[in-house]
């Protein structure tokens, strides 16, 4: 399988090139040139998690992995979750059901997705004795996720930068508190986008991209995108596909997770419907109705891992609607450096035709983690809450809903308390986390402040 580039001038990769690389040079994200057709959807019926994963992921994944190092590699992957479906379908309501995806380590979906890469990281890594620096930019999620993935492997550092001050208490510590010393804890003073703005700029700085061997594991990362196609898949034929369309409502800020039902959609899975739920962080949402893709000020709000206000994922959609135009992308990107663009009547269409979408306001929020709390005694987190809110108001009789959940309840405490009066607990294994000691540097939003602390800090 072969990796273009959204903005076409970057070299085209193999897939263990294009995981390794995060980033294209040309400062586009990769994409594979043909989606493979899952011909056999029912044969997948009662498989494990693992084994459905095996089949959906060989074809995007080629010669980079042997048979046996890419099961391996799945198998290790998933073994520490807690739950033995990986990720389980419960039922919320009459024709709606949540995707619990919060059974892994660091409690959120991005466990998935970094999980699998770890482990395919340390098998090319060690093959080719290669040393690199992972640096990550977060919400929240994604960089405890990474930390848990890549924490003390030997020729690895990981440096994530987070905003300051808009991380929960659990997410910062799960960053902050593990001993290894291939893990950076960076807090950005700014916002998340300012964190994923000087992360692309550390891509692009070439020169010390090769010097430091820089890879990145956002969910730009197209090996991230990948991973999260199975569960699209697992859930859709545990509801009758590929005999039954189904709809999936999801909780969405970089796109890079409905993205990936885009991906299942397109290897045949029988989805009607990707229906976008944003918080007051909305431009995916004002994209989608009025046409107009332009950045706002980020509003913090009680889903965290969703203020955001550049969707880096969303340039592979845009990809896609152009019909793989590479150069209007680049010019689309450029406008984007103003501030916005408008996306062309045909490429809208193109996009109309699966995404829906929807926006929830904080108080809308807290009263869906109110409402489903009385009418099923489920606790669920704020971005969940945020997605079941849009897919009610997008369920239609005959076709499922499948809202995702993103996270567990206990992430976002102080969230949930504010709702309904209760503190979430955490689950066993983290039992611990408020009484170990935090290992956090303060960075200002400056790339060479940056630049000269990894070169300081890194142990590889
Ligand atoms: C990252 C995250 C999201 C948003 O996912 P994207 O892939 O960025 O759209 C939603 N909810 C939670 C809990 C997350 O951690």
């Amino acid at each position: 399988m072969r990796y273009v580039s959204t903005r076409g001038q970057a070299p085209v990769l193999d897939f263990e090139q294009a995981m390794l690389t995060g980033l294209a040079r040309d400062g586009g994200l990769y994409l594979p040139e043909a989606v493979p057709v899952l011909d056999d959807l029912a044969a997948f019926d009662g498989l494990s998690y693992e084994n459905a994963a095996f089949r959906i992921l060989k074809p995007f994944t080629g010669d980079s992995f042997t048979d046996d190092e890419l099961r391996g590699a799945i198998t290790r992957a998933y073994a520490g979750f807690g739950h033995i479906a990986r990720a389980p379908l419960t039922q919320l309501a009459p024709g709606h059901f949540l995707l619990e995806l919060f059974h892994g380590p660091t409690l959120a979906f991005k466990d998935f997705a970094m999980q699998l890469i770890g482990q395919l990281f340390q098998i090319a890594l060690a093959r080719s004795g290669q040393r690199i620096t992972i640096v990550g930019a977060t919400s929240g999620d994604t960089g405890s996720a990474a930390i848990e993935a890549f924490r003390g492997l030997p020729n690895v550092d990981v440096f994530i930068l987070f905003p300051h001050g808009r991380v929960s208490e659990v997410q910062r510590r799960q960053m902050t508190t593990p001993p290894d010393a291939n893990v950076h804890a960076l807090a950005l003073d700014g916002h998340f986008d300012d964190c994923q703005a000087r992360l692309k700029d550390l891509f692009n700085d070439h020169d010390f991209r090769d010097s430091v061997g820089l890879a990145g594991v956002n969910s730009i990362n197209w090996g991230r995108v990948l991973a999260q196609i199975v569960y699209y898949v697992t859930a859709a034929v545990s509801l009758g596909a590929p005999g039954r369309q189904v709809d999936f409502t999801v909780p969405t800020g970089n796109f890079g997770d409905i993205f990936a039902g885009s991906i299942a959609r397109q290897m045949g899975v029988p989805i009607r419907r990707l229906v976008v739920a944003t918080n007051q962080n909305d431009i995916l949402h004002r994209a989608l109705t009025t046409g107009d893709y332009r950045t706002g000020s980020v509003e913090p709000s009680i889903s965290p891992s969703m203020d955001i206000q550049v969707s880096s994922n969303f340039e592979r959609a845009l990809y896609l609607a152009y019909g793989g135009d590479a150069g209007a992308i680049r010019q689309l990107m450029d406008e984007l450096k103003t501030g916005g663009f408008s996306i062309s009547q045909g490429a809208l269409q193109a996009l109309r035709d699966q995404y829906a979408s929807g926006r929830v306001s904080e108080d809308e929020t807290r009263a869906m983690i109110r409402t489903i709390r009385e009418e099923t005694g489920q606790v669920i987190c704020p971005h969940t809450a945020v997605g079941v809110h849009v897919a009610r108001q997008h369920i239609e009789p005959g076709v499922p809903m499948v809202t995702l959940a993103t996270a567990h309840a206990a992430k976002f405490p102080d969230a949930v308390q504010d709702a309904i009066g209760l503190r979430p607990a955490l689950p066993p294994h983290m039992a611990g986390l408020f009484d170990l000691p935090e290992r956090v540097t303060r960075v200002e939003n400056d790339n060479d402040a940056l630049k000269s602390l990894i070169l300081e800090r890194r142990t590889a």
